[in-house]
């Protein structure tokens, strides 16, 4: 399946190239695999579907928050995953139904609340004055609305990216399970509320490792058979395992797999999958990261130092952790000609750079490619998660358009539009344009 992804890629990046694309007026695009997508879903359907068993697969909105590609999940079977208003905006634009909708902000503010248990979206209580709000919203909301759950933070330690890792003795998410009296506390809090049927857990996202993400599973499904133990009945009935697997970003090989993950959980937490939970998850990167690229044209090619730089339209303001944090977040960059070919020749060490007006704005440094010239093209590859969902507008610079692309029999390409470039006059309009000017004192 990776070979048929890079060789889908390629074909995507040549085309667009050759339709015009990647533009002088639109110089920097992002491009969606939307074959590959679908055979994410399918694989995170496969490695986890158990006879007797209700899965709802929901989809982390930050890691791509476009309506088309909600949509297009949405047909898949899965749900959405959403953490601010507008997060759920866009679910339910997308058409995510309500049932398929996990609430999981930090920070959710009584109207959120109000609205998702008024639309019987389920929630994920962070902490207990969350929870203390959902106690006063429930009586007003016909019904009591939503399933609610309570994020726990089993403290099983942190990976080897600090700023993606829940799970530590400090992290600002969930009831910390190992403090002094956590566990009884949760105890006390699920005894007392019927209704409280769900336990929500994250462990966390890129660098976590497979062992430790099940663990922080496995810490949770026991915490869930105390409180159902203590009940003398299955209060416990859904398990919300979160998302969080890795992506592999040094070649195409998928890796871990869906597969791998289900199948550590199905001997580290056996009893997860014997039918009496529901599953929850909640994955974002290892769906769509590898089935996204950016592509961008070489503006102008010049050397300072000794070092030749690729001076590109592709740097912090859709690359941003890869510029801001590059050991953590290093992305292969692909050297094109200007018909969207890869450039054969000698690798040489070269930095590739962006357009934005700081020092730091290089994509990759000191990397080894064939020399790159003004009018040929680089693609940053793997950046279908997280890179076109968190535009940073330094410099003003437009987000960019998002093209999804199949491969057809013929094997031409056919684009579909998935977000238009942002215009100038928007740019100036969500930069107070319209308003008056701020005043001098007379
Ligand atoms: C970000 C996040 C996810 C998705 O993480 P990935 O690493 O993209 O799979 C899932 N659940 C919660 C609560 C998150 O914050």
């Amino acid at each position: 399946m990776s070979d048929e992804l890079g060789i889908r890629r390629g074909q995507a990046l040549r085309a667009a190239v050759e339709q015009g694309l990647a533009s002088e007026a639109e110089p920097v695009v992002g491009l969606l695999d939307v074959t590959g997508i679908e055979e994410s879903a399918t694989a995170l359907h496969a490695a986890f579907t158990t006879p007797g068993m209700a899965i709802t697969h929901t989809f982390a909105v930050k890691a791509a928050s476009l309506v088309p590609v909600l949509a297009l999940l949405g047909e898949c079977g899965l749900g959405a995953e959403v953490a601010s208003p507008g997060e759920l905006a866009l679910a339910r634009a997308a058409g995510i139904p309500a049932d398929r909708t996990v609430l999981d902000s930090p920070a959710k503010t009584v109207a959120e609340l109000r609205t998702a248990l008024g639309l019987g979206i389920a929630v994920n209580v962070d902490n207990p004055e969350e929870l203390a709000r959902i106690d006063a919203l429930r009586s007003t909301v016909p019904g009591g609305g939503s399933p609610v759950g309570l994020r726990v933070n089993p403290q099983v330690g942190g990976g080897s990216i600090g700023a993606m890792s829940t799970a530590t003795a400090t992290s600002k998410f969930g009831v910390a399970l190992r403090d002094p009296g956590a566990e009884e506390w949760v105890l006390r809090t699920y005894a007392e509320r019927p209704w409280l049927n769900r336990l929500h857990t994250h462990t966390g996202s890129q660098g976590v490792p497979l062992e430790l993400m099940a663990e922080g599973v496995r810490a949770a499904y026991d915490l869930a058979e105390r409180i159902n133990q203590a009940a003398g009945r299955q209060q416990v009935t859904v398990l919300d395992i979160g998302g969080g697997l890795p992506v592999n970003f040094d070649s195409d090989e998928i890796t871990p797999a869906f597969a791998d993950y289900a199948a550590l959980l199905r001997t580290r937490v056996p009893g997860l999958f014997d039918g009496r939970y529901g599953l929850v998850t909640e994955f974002g990167r290892s769906l769509l990261a590898k089935n996204g690229s950016v592509l961008a044209r070489v503006e102008y090619a010049k050397s300072a130092g000794g070092r030749p730089i690729a001076v590109t339209h592709a740097g912090a303001q859709v690359a941003t952790r890869t510029v801001f944090v590059p050991d953590a977040w290093p992305i292969r960059v692909l050297a094109l000609d200007g018909k969207g070919q890869e450039k054969s020749g000698p690798p040489v060490v070269q930095d590739v750079a962006g357009p934005c007006c700081f020092a730091g704005d290089l994509v990759a440094k000191g990397c080894r490619l064939p020399l790159l010239a003004a009018g040929d093209h680089v693609a940053l590859l793997d950046t279908g998660a997280y890179y076109f969902s968190n535009h940073f507008a330094y410099n003003s610079l437009p987000r960019p358009a998002v093209h999804g692309y199949r491969v057809r029999e013929d094997g031409g390409v056919s684009f579909s539009p998935v977000r238009a470039a942002q215009s100038e006059a928007e740019v100036v309009a969500e930069s107070g344009g319209g308003l008056p000017p701020l005043r001098r004192a007379q």
